[in-house]
């Protein structure tokens, strides 16, 4: 049988969906406090905002006898038709907070809108009903208290989690606010610890505030601006991905923090191959007239309009700031390891002697190396276990997986055709399977122009007289492996790509090779222009990054 539920079940349900925990009480009374224009706002808790949340502002203040109103279900001073929604400056519009709080709890509003203290008013209600008004002395500003949340709905307070997890999500909702309105002083009290204390900066203070010194340190800094949005943010280096314990991804958006998968995306998109998650903080403001903060009952989710193609835009930017912070890290190691004490004559000698023993190993490097020669290349490099190369930076320390590091190189070579084609003294004999020469017949044409030439010699086996000059030397097992790797996927372009990175795997000093200076001055110098210097063609890191801040810091400096 279909029933009408009774008045006062209806007004406790409506008011569930907007107040559904102490940390959605304080977003909603923080809202309206910077509303009101406030610049100091206060928040106390106790028992996890259960038993008390007490939010006082120094903003514009309630008029007396408008309290109650205030109080009333959609009264709101925001907007007064549906035009006004278009062009929406404040957080709140709807004029369901205050109500939706005074239905479920015991909330009491004290109040001045001028600079005397007397002229304070208190309200107090039970269950929405106004159970005491008089005279109360305040500053101006309003403070609004909250006992007793859900003392009516025992199911919903079934639902709340431990008093620890509560005051928890109350100070995440609190750093957002904070991150976003960065001149407005807010203090934070948990019982009787003082946990958030912030006069009133610019957004890097804040940053550095709220999410760390090192978060900033392991970031870069971007901020751009077009006719319909402003962003300014930090995201990863991308040399930290994989280090990073604590991930942060906050995204502002018109004044409050919001869940975005689709700058989550738009992040992602943005690193090449990424091995680990970017953190990131942005803080965006788009014209209100594109923004819909109306489908979700508690503001946490948006909808912003496609014409502004915000996700395209936003991926463009990171990329841009990461391509430019990799060619200004490669800049910084080249400027370092030229900033030596000159070499002797008798090195210049001995390296003009490495290069013939490298042969075409790195073909492109003679454009690099005479500046390097002057001031002694690679004086500032290391290489440890025959495996990793150490660089100092002009800000730290760089290591390098230095196998990882050529292959990265090498992809970018081949994908570009940069590279000349060696004949092989001793031309390599590979005898093959019957499925082999299938392969060889419908490939011939990518592995000549790739630069390996073959002949047959009798059907069943293969002679390779010429292969891309990457290859310092080549076995016979090595090409197997290589035909072999045509065979492995079943698209053609994910099958040439695989192609081109297990050649590339194949050519690159390998763990264990002795690199001289030079090479490891050449090899550094190339992989920065590469297009991911970060990682290789595998997604695996070729750089490990260590900031003089945090080497200070480990020697407690
Ligand atoms: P909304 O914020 O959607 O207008 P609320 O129920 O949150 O609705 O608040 C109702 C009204 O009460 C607001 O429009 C505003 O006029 C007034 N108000 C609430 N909190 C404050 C405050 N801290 N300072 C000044 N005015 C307030
Ligand atoms: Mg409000």
């Amino acid at each position: 049988m279909i029933k009408r539920l009774p008045d006062d079940v209806v007004k406790k349900i409506s008011a569930g969906e907007v107040i559904e925990n102490p940390a959605s009480c304080v977003r909603e009374l923080v809202e309206n406090s910077l509303d009101a224009g406030s610049t100091n706002i206060k928040v106390k808790l106790q028992g996890g905002g259960i038993d008390l949340i007490e939010v006082s502002d120094n903003g514009c203040g309630i008029p007396k006898d408008e309290i109650k109103l205030a109080v009333e279900r959609f009264t709101t001073s925001k907007i007064s038709n549906f035009d006004d929604l278009k062009n929406l400056k404040t957080l709140g519009f709807r004029g369901e907070a205050l109500y939706a709080i005074s239905q479920v709890s015991l909330l009491t509003i004290r109040s001045n809108v001028t600079d005397n203290f007397e002229d304070g008013w208190e309200c107090s209600f039970e269950g929405g009903k106004l159970n005491f008004e008089g005279p109360y002395s305040h500053p101006r500003g309003t403070t609004v208290i909250v006992k007793d949340l859900f003392y009516n709905i025992p199911v919903r307070r079934k639902f709340l989690m431990s008093k620890r997890e509560e005051s928890k999500r109350v100070l995440n909702e609190l750093i957002m606010y904070a991150l976003w309105h960065y001149n407005v002083a807010f203090t934070f009290q948990d019982e009787e610890e003082l946990i958030l204390e912030l006069n009133p900066g610019d957004f890097g203070s804040r940053v550095v505030e709220l999410l760390g010194q090192d978060f900033v340190e392991k970031s870069l800094f971007l901020s751009y601006e077009d006719k319909y949005m402003k962003i300014s943010g930090f995201v990863s280096k991308p040399e930290t991905l994989s280090i990073t314990r604590y991930l942060k991804q906050i995204v502002l958006l018109n004044g409050r923090g919001i869940k975005s998968d689709q700058v989550k995306k738009a992040v992602f998109r943005a690193y090449d191959n990424p091995t680990g998650n970017p953190s990131f903080v942005f803080r965006i403001e788009i014209s209100p007239e594109f923004v819909d903060f109306n489908i979700h009952p508690q503001k946490k989710e948006v909808k912003i309009s496609t014409y502004l193609r915000f996700t395209e835009k936003l991926t463009k930017i990171i990329t841009e700031r990461i391509t430019n912070y990799q060619s200004e890290l490669g800049a910084s190691i080249h400027v370092s390891s030229l900033n030596l004490v000159s070499t002797p004559h008798n090195q210049r000698i001995h390296k003009d002697a490495q290069q013939l023993e490298l042969g075409e190993m790195f073909p492109q490097s003679q454009d690099i190396l005479p500046k390097v020669e002057e001031k002694g290349p690679g004086a500032n490099l290391w290489q440890a276990h025959n495996s990793f190369i150490f660089a100092q930076t002009s800000s730290g320390i760089m290591i390098v997986d230095q196998h990882a590091a050529h292959e990265r190189i090498i992809y970018d070579k081949l994908k570009k055709r940069n590279f000349s084609i060696q004949s092989l003294l001793f031309p390599i004999l590979v005898p093959l399977t019957s499925k082999e020469k299938l392969m060889i017949e419908s490939y011939s044409e990518i592995l000549s122009s790739f630069g390996f030439e073959f002949r047959y010699l009798d059907e069943n086996s293969l002679v390779i007289d010429k292969v891309p000059s990457i290859f310092k030397n080549i076995s016979r097992e090595e090409i197997k492996e290589l035909l072999d790797s045509l065979d492995e996927t079943p698209e053609l372009p994910a099958r040439l790509d695989l192609f081109l990175k297990t050649v590339a795997c194949k050519a690159a000093v390998k763990f264990g090779d002795a690199l001289s200076k030079e090479e490891m001055s050449t090899l550094i110098d190339e992989l920065f222009t590469t297009e991911n210097p970060f990682n290789c063609p595998h997604g695996r890191p070729t750089i490990y990054f260590i900031s003089l801040e945090e080497l200070k810091s480990r020697f407690e400096r």
